[in-house]
């Protein structure tokens, strides 16, 4: 009989957001996978739990999955934490369970803090539709690609961002999304704990002036009906063909889709922008 894997979410800040239920799965369990394990003994000090522990982050997972299966297929539980919040959420987790369920090992969620939902509850943004998109790329030609791509989206759009791209990501969301309203959850269960509304302008200007500091969750309003007519086909396009990872042909068919334009007449705009770019 293997053991069972629990993916245990721990606090984002707030230590008494611990549950009784992760204190009590982590005092039973034969071992203990953490993301960094200098910073997980912390944690674990401080609730008196004391198990065998191993590091289990995004460069070392193949041979730390392997192990860990390992330990699995013999019998023993496995619990997996990650630094902060819920693993597998913008976290390494993700191919251990993938691998754990093809063996037929059981896989318990042992649910807790995730600062997305915690950002998503506090807005007051709508929350009966939303998409959690993770960290938008760092480059700017595929930052804008991945938000263009998302602009006609229903609902909340929820993004994590650190802080040194904060403003960065701001300004090509103003861009490639137009000035919508979002909320800024900054430091959420901390004391410095704060919701930060407006238009995306006011916000760039809150972040300009340094007042943003700490971790932060994006949350972007879903654009209005008919978002489509006020982003520009050309604008779209350019975002398309920035980084130059996608054909004429086939940023010309994702432009179309996005901004409801037809396919000819996307496809004509988008020679036009790169002849233009050519002859610069
Ligand atoms: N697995 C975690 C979870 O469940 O929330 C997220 C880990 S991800 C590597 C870290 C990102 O989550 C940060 O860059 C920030 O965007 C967001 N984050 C984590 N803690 C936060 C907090 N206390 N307040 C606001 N955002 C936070």
């Amino acid at each position: 009989m293997s053991g069972t894997l629990y993916i245990v979410a721990t606090p984002i800040g707030n230590l008494e957001d611990m549950t009784y239920r992760a204190v009590r799965i982590l005092g039973q369990v034969d071992l203990i996978a953490a993301e960094d394990t200098r910073h997980s003994l912390k944690l674990l000090n401080h609730f008196g739990i004391s198990k065998p522990l191993t590091s289990y982050f995004d460069h070392n997972q193949q041979l730390k999955g392997e192990r860990i299966l390992h330990a699995l297929r013999q019998g023993k539980s496995v619990a997996l934490i990650s630094d902060a919040g819920t693993p597998c959420v913008s976290d390494p987790g993700f191919n251990l369970v993938r691998d754990a369920v093809a063996e037929g090992i059981p896989v318990m969620a042992v649910p807790g803090p995730c600062a997305a939902i915690a950002a998503l509850s506090g807005s007051g943004l709508p929350s009966d539709t939303f998409t959690f998109a993770g960290f938008p790329p760092s480059r700017q030609g595929r930052r804008r690609t991945f938000l263009a791509n998302m602009v006609n989206l229903p609902g909340t759009l929820m993004l994590y961002e650190a802080p040194h791209r904060l403003a960065d990501t701001l300004r090509d969301i103003h861009e490639v999304m137009g000035d919508r309203q979002i909320v800024l959850a900054r430091e959420l269960t901390k004391i410095y704990e704060e919701f930060i509304r407006g238009s995306v302008s006011g916000v760039m200007t809150a972040v300009a002036r340094g007042k943003v500091r700490g971790e932060v969750v994006i949350l972007i309003a879903a654009g209005e009906t008919g978002q489509t007519e006020t982003e520009p086909l050309d604008v779209v396009l350019e975002s398309l063909l920035a980084d130059g990872n996608l054909s004429i042909k086939d940023a010309a068919r994702k432009a179309s889709e996005i901004t409801g334009s037809s396919r000819s007449e996307s496809y004509a705009e988008a020679l036009r922008l790169r002849n233009s770019a050519v002859q610069e």
